[in-house]
């Protein structure tokens, strides 16, 4: 059930049902006085215990989840100890596809009730509500358009056992989705006597003159209120609608280049794998430009001919309809992409394509790991190091390491690739229980770019000025302009921004529900908060003493773009963060008219630093590489590393050598240094060195318990009593905590953490499921405890 609590429920299956439901369907039954949709994990023939309620619905006529994929949802839940029931409903994106509404229906009791009722004009609400229940199951939509404030009616009815809730699902009109999903095509001319509008025919003229299928929004340069037209004549069955795949990026579909010696080599190994069959884990670790993905590609290729299906994980912003489109170029047809950014229903179709067989090759973010891939014998993961496939929510899986597990189930061949390693994943490589395959060279003899240091200490005892851009950055820049080529500048992290400050009485402006503060958006003219989003004007005063001496402090990302232009007046600048890049295709717009050198300086958060092969950007900057090395996180130094390593993997992947500058006030770091010298190997042995002093991961599993709770004592009780647990440690583990989050208050909850590390998994594993029982037992809320296993995230 997708229910919060750690159980399975048993029901009995009516007559009618008992050959229809197999494990892995999904049902209807009541639980409590509601309707729910659950899945079934195991059908048994015993008798039944007493009290057992019966089975209302079928939902599916075959299972939606197939064996093996139960089998992953069972160890998901038992690794992160987390419900099975909501590990079940996050890999089921079919529940999408159907949209969700409330009915209310009497019960036995009611019905007795309802008939005895002597109604008149004046009947107050209670009654009437109960006479309108008595035609029919009613919607609440339907019972808000006649009573007023229908659920407070309803809720002393539910209460005496006279009504009850079912939430119902029903399928979704695929005629309400968005215009850029919809692909048009005509079917047939209007009888005689139907009166089209003027714009339905003259898309329905348009549509016959050009047979095949068109994407909606495009024809809405056609034809004027083209989406518009399009539902209500598919609505008359003139046009045909469907929920089409994703608009592909224009340009250039690379023809398969021949391997180099390298590339062949690890090529070789994985289709040895392949042809020998059983489950085996590959890194490939290739510098960047090193030419991972056409490894992959060859990979596919290979596995298809053995007759075997793919499956290949990206990190979230990789895959961009540019990447997606190489994939068709080379799979056509057999390709299916998942993407969280997509609709409902155009996942849900994607989703049967694949159960049916009909595509074999699926490439997806974090959650295509449970796409239902048959036949599956090569799992690829690429970035694996990319901390977006961690789940941030319930449940908290890391998916490339379910994906591994999946692998392993499915007795197929894993690839990890990066250029930048996980420390975990390059330890268990080091200790063969991956195979290493390494890509050591740039393509094509291109050479690694050159990195420079910008100390900007020194820069500033030089010119006396706080200044965003060092000497030698401008400069570079400036030349680059001359040339004709292309810059990407990093500002490390989002926190890069500015803040309101008073310097009468050095109030800051916080955010209503969270403890940190707010960031100042120009653009928007709005104070905003990054992570729950509340909005405040900009003021002009001091909320605190009035005072007008208010300042801004920090260097905002539009600040930065801002200054930019007063430098190189003549450059075109654009910026892709977060903020800029919101709706649907905005980022890959940005992104395309960088590609096709509309812009010359792309200004950007993390998400420039990943994965964009851009042959004319010769100059990377890091604006101010230590920005990530302050955080409370243990993997602070791996991120930045990984960020700045990344980052300079943008510069010189065409026939240009790139030249890398990076700011920073500490040069001595290790993080920045291996960076500059894009020196994995030094960089793993000294990091790995600091884990294993301090036991942490991969020396320790490592587990992060947050308890939150919107009032702070309350917060604080759970927590202690958490702590009391906790004291004397169970063996073999260490607790660091109960202590105040590093974000002590974030959407209106105060947090508290416990950190625990254990020598062994299975020990770890026990404590969290006794704090599991125990917050179940006191009857917490059920969203107060969060377990997060192998965080990612410490913040
Ligand atoms: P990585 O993912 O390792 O950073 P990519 O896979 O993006 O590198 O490859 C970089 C570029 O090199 C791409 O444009 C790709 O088409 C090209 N490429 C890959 N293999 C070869 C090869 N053997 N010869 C020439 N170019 C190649
Ligand atoms: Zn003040
Ligand atoms: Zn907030």
């Amino acid at each position: 059930m997708p229910v919060p609590i750690n159980r399975l429920f048993t029901y009995e299956l009516p007559l009618t049902l008992r050959h229809r439901v197999t494990a892995g369907c999904r049902v209807l039954v009541p639980l409590g006085s509601r309707k729910l949709t659950g899945v079934v994990i195991r059908t048994h023939t015993g008798p039944a215990a007493p009290g057992v309620r019966e089975v209302s619905g079928l939902r599916d006529e075959e299972p939606v989840l197939d064996h093996e994929l139960l089998e992953l949802a069972e160890w998901i839940a038992e690794y992160y100890c987390a419900p099975i029931g909501e590990v079940l409903k996050g890999m089921l994106p079919l529940s999408g596809e159907t949209r969700r509404s409330t009915h209310y229906e009497l019960t036995d009791a009611g019905r007795q009730v309802a008939r005895q009722l002597v109604l008149n004009s004046e009947s107050d609400p209670a009654s009437r509500l109960l006479a309108m229940l008595e035609e029919r199951p009613r919607p609440l939509t339907y019972l808000s358009s006649k009573i007023e404030k229908p659920r407070q009616v309803l809720a002393p009815l539910i209460k005496r056992g006279w009504v009850e809730v079912e939430d119902r699902e029903e399928e979704r009109d695929p005629l309400r989705a968005a215009a850029e999903r919809l692909q048009a095509e005509f079917v047939s001319r209007a009888e005689t006597d139907e009166k089209l509008k003027k714009h339905e025919r003259e898309l329905l003229a348009f549509l016959e003159l050009h047979p095949g299928q068109h994407n909606v929004a495009a024809l809405a340069e056609q034809v004027k209120r083209a989406s518009e037209a399009a539902r209500s004549l598919a609505r008359r069955g003139l046009v045909r609608l469907e929920i089409g795949s994703l608009k592909l990026s224009s340009g250039f579909f690379r023809e398969a280049p021949i391997l180099n010696q390298h590339q062949e080599l690890a090529f070789r190994e994985i289709l040895t794998a392949l042809e020998t069959g059983g489950f085996q884990t590959f890194l490939l670790e290739g510098v960047t430009g090193s030419g991972k993905t056409e490894v992959y590609l060859r990979a596919i290729e290979a596995a298809l001919a053995l007759g075997k299906n793919t499956l290949l994980l990206v990190p979230e912003i990789a895959l961009t309809p540019a990447m997606a489109g190489q994939f068709f170029h080379r799979f056509g047809k057999q390709v299916a992409v998942l993407h969280s950014a997509f609709g409902d229903a155009e996942r849900a179709g994607q989703w049967r394509r694949i159960r049916s067989g009909e595509a074999r090759v699926v490439a997806g973010t974090r959650s295509a790991v449970f796409a239902p891939v048959q036949n599956l014998g090569l799992v690829i993961i690429d970035e694996e190091h990319d901390t977006s496939y961690k789940q941030e929510e319930t449940p908290r899986y890391h998916g490339r390491d379910v994906a591994l597990i999946r692998a392993q189930k499915a007795g197929a061949i894993a690839v990890l690739g990066s250029a930048t390693p996980g420390i975990e994943t390059r330890f268990n490589a080091g200790r063969d229980k991956y195979r290493m395959l390494r890509l050591p060279e740039r393509v094509a003899q291109r050479p690694l770019p050159k990195v420079k240091i910008v100390d900007m200490r020194v820069e500033f005892l030089e010119t006396k000025r706080q200044a965003t851009f060092s000497r030698l950055l401008l400069e570079e820049m400036k030349q680059r302009l001359a040339q004709r080529e292309q810059v990407m500048l990093l500002l490390n992290r989002r926190g890069f921004s500015s803040f309101m400050v008073c310097r009468a009485c050095g109030e800051r402006l916080l955010c209503e529900n969270c403890s940190v503060v707010l960031t100042h958006h120009r653009r928007d003219r709005r104070m905003l908060c990054h992570y729950c989003g509340f909005a405040a004007k900009i003021p002009t005063t001091c909320p605190a003493c009035g005072s007008d001496h208010i300042q801004f402090l920090g260097a905002g990302s539009e600040r930065v773009e801002n200054e930019l232009h007063e430098y190189l007046p003549t450059a075109r600048i654009a910026r892709l963060d977060r903020d800029s890049a919101t709706g649907k295709g905005a980022f890959e717009t940005i992104l395309d008219s960088f590609r096709q050198g509309d812009i010359d300086i792309l200004v950007g958060t993390q998400m420039i630093a990943k994965g964009h092969d851009i042959p004319n950007v010769t100059l990377v900057g890091v604006v101010l590489a230590d920005i990530g090395l302050g955080m409370p996180d243990f993997r602070a130094a791996e991120r930045s590393f990984q960020l700045l390593t990344q980052a300079a993997g943008r510069a010189g992947r065409g026939d240009t050598p790139g030249l890398v500058i990076i700011q920073t006030l500490n040069p001595d770091h290790y993080a920045i240094r291996f960076a500059a010298e894009q020196d994995y190997e030094s960089f793993y042995a000294k990091e790995l060195e600091f884990r294993k002093w301090l036991r942490y991961p991969p020396f320790a599993a490592f587990a992060n318990v947050l308890v939150r709770a919107e009032k702070q004592e309350e917060a604080l009780r759970m927590a202690t009593e958490l702590g009391y647990l906790l004291n004397p440690p169970p063996e073999g583990i260490r607790v660091m905590g109960p202590a105040e989050a590093p974000v002590l208050r974030v959407r209106s909850e105060f947090r508290y953490q416990i950190l625990l590390k254990a020598a062994r998994r299975a020990t770890l594993r026990e404590v969290l499921r006794t704090l599991r029982s125990f917050a179940e037992k006191e009857k917490w809320k059920a969203t107060a405890l969060v377990i997060d296993v192998d965080p990612v995230n410490l913040m």
